[in-house]
């Protein structure tokens, strides 16, 4: 017994939003999958997620949406406003909703509690990168396992990981975060304004009464807590009605990277790649990592030797295209050349005139378009 090696298909590393997914999804393709994560508790984060549609219809599948409690807040409408042009450009889809707001920590909970369950997670585990290598022996909690595909889902981490190095484009931008209530219904329309000073989004929140909402405010500039509240209630008094702000803000370090490729792993989530938050399609795209490899599973065997370089050649498109939109709207936005509002007032009457453009931005929006897979 002493020497028994325990054969995988997969050791997940990182138990987070992402990894707890990652490896609940290969349990429902019958594989056999480990989870370790180097913190047992998670941690204490009051941040909302905008689950887009087509990452709803993902936790649908895997059977984890219906045991969120807090009600999940629509969203119905996407309002982008901007201080280049007068008027907001509108995006709704008829069919249906755009997304939905819940708690980042509900899911999280719900996904590690079924882990637990199926008994798959580990923790605390910690391992250096550096020594996890597939189909080569490994000693976890005094035991011997191989894994055939080792998958990195530790979130930023990967960033200050000097060995795995990346892609990253650090210019110093912060993103505050907080949640206040207001006197009206928010309606489900989600807001995106380009101030000056960076970009302010505002989400409906969960609630009974559909009177609270989240923001993240996102800039590379001095700030404070007061002015960042009085951007607020000067952009949304009309909207929102009276607005009363909860006491905490939260404050991010943006860092926007690409892992590159590594031919041990298989990089899912912020571990392959992070955006900035002006498109709000950061944690989507770590669900359209873990269907991208949920359809390679598929397609090919995992013992392919050629399996991650495909995985990573899929996702790396679909990422550095995010990766190079997002930094150049925030680019834009930044620099206040007449060339840049130009630019800026060219891509905005695309957006308003042309249904076409106007479609596929819906269609990204929601995760239904399909860069590549
Ligand atoms: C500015 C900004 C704002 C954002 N705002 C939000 C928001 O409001 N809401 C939101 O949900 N998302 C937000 N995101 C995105 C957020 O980072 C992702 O949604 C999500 O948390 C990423 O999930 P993950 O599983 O990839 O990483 P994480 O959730 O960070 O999980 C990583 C896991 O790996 C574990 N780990 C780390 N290193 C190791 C190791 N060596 N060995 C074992 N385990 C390890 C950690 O303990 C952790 O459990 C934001 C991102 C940015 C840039």
């Amino acid at each position: 017994m002493k020497n028994k090696i325990f054969k995988y298909d997969f050791l997940v590393v990182g138990g987070g939003l992402i990894g707890a997914l990652t490896a609940l999804n290969l349990y429902k393709k019958k594989l056999k999958v480990l989870v370790i994560d180097n913190k047992t508790n998670i941690p204490f984060d009051q941040r909302t997620l905008a689950v887009n549609a087509n990452s709803k219809d993902f936790l649908v599948q895997l059977g984890v949406w219906k045991n969120i409690k807090s009600k999940p807040q629509l969203i119905n409408k996407i309002v982008i406003k901007d201080f280049v042009n007068s008027s907001p450009l509108i995006f709704n889809s008829k069919k249906e909703a755009m997304g939905n707001v819940i708690y980042n920590t509900e899911l999280l909970k719900i996904a590690r509690k079924e882990l637990i369950k199926l008994n798959i997670l580990k923790t605390p585990v910690n391992k250096s990168l550096e020594i996890l290598v597939p189909n080569k022996l490994l000693s976890i909690d005094k035991k011997n396992y191989i894994f055939k595909k080792i998958i990195i889902c530790v979130g930023k981490s990967i960033v200050s990981d000097s060995k795995q190095k990346s892609i990253i484009f650090d210019n110093g931008v912060y993103s505050y975060v907080g949640f206040f209530k207001h006197k009206r219904n928010h309606n489900s329309v989600a807001y995106e304004f380009f101030n000056k000073e960076g970009p302010l989004a505002v989400l409906p929140c969960p609630s009974l009464n559909n009177k609270k909402s989240t923001f993240i405010y996102s800039t590379n500039e001095q700030t404070s807590y007061s002015k960042i509240q009085s951007i607020i209630k000067k952009s949304f008094s009309a909207t929102h009605g009276n607005i009363i702000f909860d006491k905490k803000i939260n404050k991010f370090p943006v860092i926007p990277h690409i892992a590159k490729y590594n031919k041990n792993f298989i990089y899912i989530g912020d571990s392959l790649k992070s955006i900035h938050p002006v498109a709000g399609q950061g944690w989507n795209l770590g669900v359209k990592d873990i269907q991208t490899l949920s359809n390679l599973i598929d397609q090919f065997p995992i013992e392919s030797k050629m399996f991650n370089s495909i995985y990573y050649s899929r996702r790396a498109i679909d990422s550095s295209i995010y990766f190079a939109f997002t930094s150049l709207v925030n680019f834009l936005y930044e620099n206040h050349s007449s060339f840049n509002k130009r630019l800026i007032k060219v891509g905005y009457k695309g957006l308003q005139n042309f249904s076409l453009v106007r479609d596929l931005f819906i269609k990204q929006a929601m995760g239904r378009l399909n860069l590549i897979d």
